[in-house]
């Protein structure tokens, strides 16, 4: 197999306000075509780390792909850089000096001065053009290694990257495909998924399992390897199969949809409509839902009720019920489910009412129980949950819980 390495060049990715995406980016693209990716380097903008990074890793790496510093200004200085590296010259190329002029003629502007250290190209380097911004990409094969300079926007490098060097590399692979799918799982605890799966996926070395437990959900991953994209796909399918025998409905999403896509794609298909009362999730399902494009075809309403007395101004809960069982209670959860689905006349309401901490809980109602209801014109159901973690989780894991009942009801 192939390796590779990415660099990202640029101080701000330094700082903790931005975070390199471009190689997130990058290494799904590779690895689609069987490259692997052994490393990825972020340098700020200084000459001699950024030189010394560049030579170790034609030293190691089959494919080095640099992204930023390519800019006109003072700071972007990776064209520069890698010329040393490489101890190749700069070439003015008076080509690209003419492009970048009339990039900017297309925009009623003259050209600054500085653009033009942009038309500095490296001795040997096929030049990328850059339809979506000044600075042309870079491609040169050295030693019997691939080193393509690229730039940093994101919609600069990935157009480039894409068209132009992507083919030069997957000729160099040998045909071999790689294909990742993503299983996403709710409703179930990380050890219950693994002890249930293992057995099958142990057996595999082709496609490959990873198990991921982030904060939020469980997310199975297969990633299969093949002459074609359709044998790949046809690997995959054999596997994820097999898992879906094992868990069932407990997997809302094969190809990495989210829950609000899943959701929305079923009520969308269906032509049902759904609004929502929430209490301690503040608005999240609502905005989970509208978060969708298209979502206006099936999201009607969304209120949210904090205080008792929303709870029964706006979603017509009958009083004595909260002062009986408290606003944290089955009854009221499903109260709040008919009465956004009455108000907003739609096929389903569901709610969410429940203790999101770190402060409220009681010994009879502690921080992280939950009740979510789901109501339609015939028939109201509740669920009663006790979530763990903080309060963000905690309403996370709620709003979760509460789409994933109406999607239960909806397969
Ligand atoms: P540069 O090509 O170094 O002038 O980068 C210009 C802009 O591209 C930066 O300000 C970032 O917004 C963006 N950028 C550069 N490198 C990256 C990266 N690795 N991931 C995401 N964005 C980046
Ligand atoms: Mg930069």
């Amino acid at each position: 197999m192939i390796t590779a390495e990415i660099i990202a060049v640029g101080s701000e990715l330094l700082t903790p306000d931005r975070a390199d995406t471009n190689s997130l980016w990058l290494t799904e693209k590779l690895n689609s075509i069987g490259i692997e990716v052994k490393l990825k380097t972020i340098v700020g903008d200084d000459d001699a780390r950024l030189e010394e990074t560049i030579r170790t890793a034609l030293g190691r790496s089959r494919v080095v792909i640099t992204t930023g510093g390519l800019g006109p200004t003072e700071d972007d200085r990776t064209r520069k850089v890698a010329a040393r590296a490489m101890g190749r010259r700069l070439l003015l190329n008076e080509k690209v000096l003419e492009g970048i002029r009339a990039f900017f003629t297309r925009f009623g502007r003259t050209m600054p001065e500085i653009n033009s250290r942009q038309a500095m190209v490296i001795e040997g380097a096929e030049i990328l053009d850059n339809p979506n911004g000044t600075a042309p990409g870079m491609y040169i094969e050295h030693d019997n290694r691939s080193l393509a300079l690229l730039p940093g926007p994101p919609r600069e490098m990935r157009p480039m990257f894409e068209s132009l060097v992507l083919p030069k590399l997957k000729a160099k692979t040998g045909g071999i495909c790689v294909v990742r799918r993503s299983l996403r799982v709710a409703g179930m605890g990380e050890s219950a998924v693994d002890e249930r799966i293992a057995p099958v996926y142990t057996q595999y070395k082709n496609p490959q399992t990873t198990i991921l437990f982030n904060r939020t959900e469980i997310e199975i991953h297969l990633t299969a390897e093949a002459r074609t994209e359709q044998d790949a796909e046809l690997l995959l399918d054999g596997l994820a199969g097999q898992i879906e025998e094992r868990l069932g409905d407990a997997i809302f999403a094969f190809r990495g949809e989210t829950m609000e896509q899943v959701v929305g794609l079923r009520l969308a298909v269906n032509g049902f409509t759904i609004a929502v009362a929430e209490s301690c999730t503040g608005g999240l399902i609502a905005e989970r839902l509208t978060d969708v494009p298209g979502s206006s075809s099936y999201f009607m309403e969304g209120v949210v009720a904090y205080s008792n007395d929303a709870k029964i101004r706006s979603l017509g809960v009958p009083a004595e019920l909260i002062r009986e069982h408290g606003a944290v209670s089955a009854p009221v959860a499903e109260a709040m489910a008919r009465g956004i689905q009455a108000r907003a006349g739609t096929d389903f309401g569901i709610s969410v009412t429940g203790v999101a901490g770190p402060g409220g809980g009681t010994a009879e109602k502690p921080v992280g129980l939950i009740f979510i209801a789901l109501a339609d014109d015939a028939h109201t159901e509740h669920r009663k949950l006790m979530l763990p973690g903080d309060r963000q989780l905690i309403r996370w894991r709620a709003s979760q819980a509460a789409l994933d009942l109406l999607r239960r009801r909806l397969i």
